[in-house]
Order: structure tokens, then sequence, then C-alpha cells
């Protein structure tokens, strides 16, 4: 129950008395029934279109973002945190991609449009409960299964093939539903036409559960990544990662299902990786530089001095085989600030040096000195190096 919760009873004190139900849906209500703790915003699912919300709210003097009109959707801020508040809807027609909606009133017609029957699961705050589809029962044996014929609603929107994994990833045991795990290999196909949007969001979240490992390796024995990701290989190097990583990452966990000469530009492509993810993908599949575990603290500086902390421990952690302390190499990976280089081309210039190339090279040399006596020459340490090297060739 959240009715203790202070801004949870603000915003019923102010939807109640003006006629409108709202109800909590979705992953606040699954994590709840299973008792464990929330994660993310409350989704509430409420009874009147979204003009009258914002109407209601406003006139109650509390913040509200038309944050997904075209969806039905509106965000209400309380004491600094969104609850995000979508009206009930109805399928009036789909094509597998897109679903054309209409608002109602019906709480019903609200839940058969959803996916499975867990996520069908509305509460009041006082936490009690509505649930049309068992969605309980199936939470509670770790049962994903789809409201309704699974083929029929994996062709309203292809889209829920990879959610039913997604959520078997998170809430679910082995073995699958039958009936749901045959209709999304039967209809994988249909994955072709989704956007590449969607598709990472699921598949992401997806990597992101707990121990997504032998959901992933079911996926693609069923050849549901086939189209979208086909430099899988295997999760051999997923369940290694796993045993290891401090902190779940879901990128670097996608690179471990890889094979190594994927091409991390094509892939970022094609799954509308941001620029950011695209990159850490190509830093961890690229060949250099092998991580050296076994060199000990010194080789561990240099290379995170030459690739930054996280991308080293994403390297790291990707190189499941290397020999070594990985655990003491990870640790310096989090704790170690790289210092920065204490001369620059302005003093060589100084020492009389003429702008041009030749001032970067005899820099980089120092550098290499430098972080080859393990950072410990100070500032005046590496002035007397640079000046050596100036004299010795001029
Ligand atoms: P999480 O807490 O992981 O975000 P969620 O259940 O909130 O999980 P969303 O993808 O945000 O996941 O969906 C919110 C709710 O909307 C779902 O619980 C489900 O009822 C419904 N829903 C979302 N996408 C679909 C879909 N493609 N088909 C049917 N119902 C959907």
């Amino acid at each position: 129950p959240w009715s203790h919760d202070a801004a949870v009873r603000t915003l019923f004190d102010v939807l109640g008395p003006a006629g409108i139900t709202a109800r909590f849906v979705g992953g606040w209500v699954r994590d709840a029934v299973r008792g464990a703790p929330l994660r993310g915003e409350p989704d509430l699912a409420v009874d009147r279109p979204p003009e009258t919300l914002m109407d209601v709210l406003e006139a109650a003097r509390i913040k509200v973002v038309p944050t997904g009109l075209k969806h039905g959707t509106v965000t209400a801020v309380i004491a600094g945190r969104p609850f995000e508040l979508t009206t009930l809807r109805r399928d009036v027609e789909t094509d597998g991609r897109h679903a054309v909606v209409a608002y109602t009133d019906d709480w019903l017609e609200d839940a058969s449009r959803r996916d499975f029957t867990f996520n069908a699961l509305y509460a009041d705050p006082d936490g009690t409960l509505y649930d049309p589809f068992d969605g309980r029962a199936d939470l509670a044996a770790a049962h994903v299964r789809f409201i309704g014929d699974a083929d029929q609603r994996i062709a309203e929107d292809r889209l829920r093939i990879l959610r039913f994994f997604r959520f078997h990833a998170w809430y679910g045991k082995p073995p699958f539903d039958s009936e749901g795990f045959m209709a999304c290999r039967r209809n994988a196909g249909g994955l072709r036409g989704l956007s590449g949007e969607r598709v990472r969001n699921e598949f992401l979240r997806l990597l992101e559960a707990p121990a997504p490992a032998d959901t992933v390796g079911a996926m693609r024995e069923a050849a549901i990544l086939d189209h979208w990701l086909p430099e899988c290989i295997g999760v051999a190097k997923l369940r290694a990662l796993i045993a290891r990583e401090d902190e779940p990452a879901s990128v670097r966990r996608l690179a471990s299902l890889l094979s190594p000469d994927a091409d991390a530009t094509a892939i970022g492509k094609r799954l509308r990786l941001s620029t950011q993810q695209a990159l850490r993908l190509e830093v961890m599949l690229a060949a250099d530089p092998v991580i050296d575990v076994a060199g000990g603290p010194k080789a561990w500086r240099a290379q995170i001095y030459a690739l930054g902390g996280n991308l080293y421990a994403d390297r790291l952690l990707l190189a499941t085989e290397a020999p070594g302390d990985w655990r003491g190499a990870l640790a310096m990976a989090r704790d170690w600030t790289p210092p920065e280089l204490p001369v620059s081309g302005g003093d060589a210039l100084k020492l009389g040096l003429k702008p041009g190339p030749k001032v970067g090279s005899l820099i980089e040399a120092v550098e290499r000195w430098w972080i080859d006596g393990d950072f410990a020459a100070d500032r005046a340490a590496c002035l007397a190096e640079l000046e050596r090297r100036v004299r010795a060739a001029p």
C-alpha cells in the first residue's frame, strides 16, 4: 500500500473528489506484489482523458506536463516526483507495428490490450488489487503468459515477442510458457519490420535482468535474434561476465554476446545506439590493446591512463580468460584517477623549440618516459627530462 506516501495522497486527494479513478499499473505493482523494492517511476491508469486531468491538476496547483499526449499520457509532478498518468485505452486498429487507440473508461478494455497477465494488474493506493487475468498467480509462479491468443497478440504488435523474453528474464523461470514460446518462435520473422529504437529498448532492458543468459541463449536457438543481432555467437561469455561484473551495464553485456569481428558501427546504427553507447561498444570490441592483467599495478595504471577508468573496466571485465588479479585491476580502475602529464608543448617552446611537429613528438616521448616510470616523476623531473631531450636532439 502507498497510502502513507504523502505525494500519492496529494494526488489521490485531488483526483478522487473530481470523480476520477486512478490505479497503479505496471512495474510498481509487479514489484509490490512480489515484495521487491520499487524501481523507477510509478505509472497510473486513469479513467478520464488527458485534458480533464490537466484541468483538474492545474486547478489544484499541481504541476502537470503533457509528456505523451499522443499516447494519452500526462505527468504530474508532486514534491519533485513524477507520476505518469495514462488514460485507459482500447485498440481500434493495429498493423503489427503501430496501434490506433481510442480512450475508454472501461477498465477491462484497457486490461485486454495489455500484453501479459501480470502487466494487467492494477492497484489502489490502499493496496487493493484488480487482477482480471489472474496475473498475480502467474507472477507468483514466475510464468509469463500472454493475455488471450499469443499468435494474435503478436500479430497486433510484434514487439511483444521481445517483451515476452524481456519479462521472462526478469520475472520468469524455466520452462517458458510453451504456447507463448512457440508463438514467438513461429513469428520471429515478423521482427524484421520493427524500428531499431523499439528493439534496442526491449533488448537492453532484457540484458539488465539479474541473470539473462539462459533467456538470451534460448532466443538465439529459437532464431529470435537472427535479424537484429546475427553477430550473437552465444552466451558463455555473458555468463562469465556476469559472474565478475561489479555493476550490470547492458551495453557491456551486449558486447559479450558478439563475435570478435563484429562491426560495432553497423550494430550501433541498426540498434540506434547513442553515440556514446556505439563508441563504448567499439572500444569494447577493438582488438587493441590486449588487457594485461598479469602485468600487475604498473601495467594496469598505464592502460587505465590510456583508456580511462570506465572503458578499461569494460575491457577488463570482458577479458574473462586473461590470467591475473583482475579484482585488483578492477578496483584500481574504479578508484585511481590518472594524473595529467605535468609538461606541455608550451614548456618545449620556452626551451627554444620552434612550433611544429617536433614539439608534439618530444612531448609524447616524455609522456612515454613518464608512464614508464609509473607516473612518479613530478613537473620538475619531467621538465628536466624534456630539456635533456631537447638538448640531445635540437
Ligand atoms: P518497467 O517497470 O520495466 O518499465 P513496465 O511494465 O512499466 O516495466 P513498459 O514497457 O513501460 O513496462 O509498459 C508499461 C505497461 O504498458 C506494461 O505493463 C503493459 O501493461 C503495457 N504495455 C507496454 N507496451 C506494450 C505492448 N507493446 N503491448 C501491450 N501492452 C504494452
